[in-house]
């Protein structure tokens, strides 16, 4: 039916977050310490503002300590160097997150590489992102939006192993580690982008669907193999005169058009969209239990 086939992706959220919540209640009785969480925003963007007050009020429910940093738009690279070294001889920061992106003046690279990789919650940092790309090597941290699309594969029951994923979308922050963690996965990847020739026939191939290229519906429902699994990370704001604000967000897929086919599908609003936020504080956890000696407790 219409309603197994669509991932529900608050639900699977907040599980994770109950279960997060249980793992912190028991690591209070082994440590007297808190897991803790510096997230650093530079600048006025309000989508960059609201997704740190998200991040934030999530840190405080589970009793994740945040530190707060908001830096003005005109401050040095050598000053926001000097923020980043503070958190990384920090021990009460496990996690130290710099939101993206950055102003011009500054150098993205730069400051993600003077993140201490024990520290990198985002995964963005040279190091993790290498050994993400590399065989036999495990990341201390993976990027959060992706590592919630393999949970939210994972929890819907859908083996990976064997399958063919094809991944629309080739960024630094969602389509390249996504493509990878499939492959450590055992999944035959394939990765389009804007030079593609027919992304049409790749899709149509495709066991799983991957949409991560920021293009309204692009993703039809024709293109769909019987029984594929699709995982929409896509948020675009599309014009609507029947909405108060003016607009609706919808997916990279045609929702309605790709739903007829698939075996599995996420929605937008409500698929991969809560998972980066859940997925970090349980990061913030992992580092926090790196860092302190503490092996697995449940
Ligand atoms: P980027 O713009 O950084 O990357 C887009 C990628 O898609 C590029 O690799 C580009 O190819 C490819 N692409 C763009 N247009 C086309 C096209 N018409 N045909 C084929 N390939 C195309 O976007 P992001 O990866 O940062 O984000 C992708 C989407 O995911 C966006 O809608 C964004 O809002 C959403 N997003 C959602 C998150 C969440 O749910 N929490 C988190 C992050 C992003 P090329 O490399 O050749 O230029």
């Amino acid at each position: 039916s219409r309603k197994d086939k669509i991932i529900d992706g608050k639900k699977i959220a907040s599980e994770i977050q109950e279960e997060l919540y249980s793992e912190i209640q028991v690591l209070k009785t082994v440590s007297p310490k808190k897991p803790g969480l510096a997230v650093i925003l530079v600048g006025n963007r309000k989508d960059s503002q609201a997704y740190v007050r998200m991040k934030k009020k999530m840190a405080r429910k589970l009793g994740i300590v945040d530190f707060e940093k908001n830096l003005p738009e005109n401050i040095s690279q050598e000053e926001l160097l000097q923020v980043v070294t503070e958190y990384n001889n920090n021990p009460e920061v496990n996690g130290i997150l710099v939101q993206l992106p950055l102003p011009k003046h500054i150098d993205e690279e730069t400051i993600l590489n003077a993140i201490s990789p024990e520290k990198d919650v985002d995964g963005f940092s040279p190091i993790n992102m290498g050994n993400l790309c590399m065989k036999g090597r495990d990341p201390l941290f993976v990027p959060c939006t992706p590592k919630g699309c393999i949970e939210l594969i994972k929890r819907s029951g859908v083996n990976i192993s064997g399958k063919k994923a094809v991944i629309v979308g080739r960024s630094n922050i969602v389509g390249l580690p996504i493509s990878f963690l499939l492959l450590h996965e055992n999944a035959t990847i394939t990765v389009c982008h804007s030079r593609t020739k027919d992304i049409a026939k790749e899709v149509k191939d495709a066991d799983i669907v991957i949409a991560a290229l920021g293009a309204p519906e692009f993703v039809k429902g024709d293109w769909i193999k019987k029984g594929a699994v699709i995982i929409d990370v896509g948020i675009n704001a599309v014009p609507d005169k029947t909405k108060k604000r003016g607009y609706r967000l919808v997916g990279d897929v045609d929702f309605e058009g790709c739903l007829k086919n698939a075996s599995k599908i996420t929605p937008v609003p409500g698929g991969v969209g809560p998972q980066t936020i859940i997925q970090l504080m349980k990061s913030t956890v992992e580092g926090f239990k790196r860092q302190n000696g503490i092996k697995k407790l449940l």
